[in-house]
């Protein structure tokens, strides 16, 4: 297509020039026509790119704010997390250092507790620990959980390490529980053993024959003084010390017949006349409720008992009050 001038200035005349055998076309436009048309083209293009550059902007600015904002919330989450973390490995660190607090508070108890059996194991009767034999006694002396070395940073290693202490401490605990109670029960039988007050009742029979004061003699007839208690028994019957002390006398005469004095702690004697067998020695030291000889009837005895005496500065006392 080409133009082709014309006089007529206002308008301009198109020639279509089709195929070779088409004749020439002529279409006659005006100019402002030609101008406008492109122009108005250009101009409607140029808006459509402004704009579509427009919005292209604030999709932007949106995308950039909603990015703004979710980046805040990250940080925000971020610092909550590295918060959490910061609290959960103070504690797990105030938690191992109370497990290991813990731990050598029960190693002491645990100390403690063998301390009272070796004392028992020591000055317990074999006698009277024997009558406790048939209670199991499990003196395991394994306190499990070796510590290791706290690696700063390793957390887990930690928590893993502070589990452990309190599988151990936890077991420790069953078997004080289950020895302690043991133990202390020796304890008292060891403390009975070694008190020096004679208070244990000296043979099996309780059959008292003759008390404590003024009677009539049995020999004689006539009154006198009955210095301690006579129990009937059998000859062969097991005499037992009264208290804990040092056997000071064993002898024989013919009063008396085979006797014992006992020296007690406190100070009091106890005396085991008309034995049949004695069966310790001078300079013993003996429990309470040890068997130390057998009743007899030796001396100046109508028949088998055990004439019993407990002596305070020199002069005899009324034993029944003391013993048990
Ligand atoms: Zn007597």
């Amino acid at each position: 297509m080409r133009s082709i001038g014309v006089p007529n200035p206002n308008r301009m005349t198109l020639l279509v020039l089709r195929d070779a055998n088409q004749p020439v076309k002529q279409i006659q436009v005006s100019k402002p026509l030609v101008v406008a048309v492109p122009l108005l083209a250009l101009l409607s293009i140029s808006g459509l790119i402004v704009s579509l550059h427009m919005q292209s902007e604030q999709t932007i600015s949106r995308l950039e704010d909603r990015l703004r904002t979710q980046n805040l919330t990250i940080e925000a989450v971020v610092t909550d997390k590295n918060e959490a973390i910061q609290r959960l490995q103070n504690e797990v660190i105030a938690l191992s250092g109370q497990s290991k607090e813990m731990m050598g508070r029960m190693k002491k108890v645990k100390q403690l507790e063998a301390e009272l059996q070796k004392f028992i194991d020591k000055h317990g009767d074999p006698q009277q620990l024997g009558k406790l034999s048939t209670l199991s006694w499990n003196d395991s002396s394994g306190i499990g959980g070796e510590f290791i070395a706290v690696h700063d940073n390793e957390i887990e290693v930690l928590a893993q390490e502070t589990k452990d202490d309190f599988v151990a401490i936890s077991n420790l605990l069953d078997e004080i529980e289950k020895n302690v109670p043991l133990t202390l029960r020796k304890a008292k039988q060891t403390e009975y053993s070694l008190s020096g007050t004679p208070s244990e009742w000296p043979t099996l029979s309780t059959r008292l024959t003759s008390n404590f004061g003024y009677r009539t003699d049995p020999f004689t007839g006539r009154a006198a003084f009955h210095a301690g208690i006579d129990i009937a028994g059998k000859v062969g019957d097991p005499i037992y010390a009264a208290g804990a002390g040092k056997v000071i006398t064993t002898a024989r005469d013919g009063s008396h017949g085979k006797y014992i004095v006992v020296e007690h702690p406190g100070g009091l004697q106890s005396w085991y006349l008309h034995l049949h067998d004695i069966g310790v020695s001078e300079g013993d030291t003996i429990i309470k409720g040890q068997k130390i000889g057998s009743l007899g009837n030796t001396g100046r005895s109508t028949g088998p008992h055990l004439h019993f005496e407990i002596v305070k500065g020199g002069s005899p006392i009324n034993p029944l009050p003391y013993l048990d």
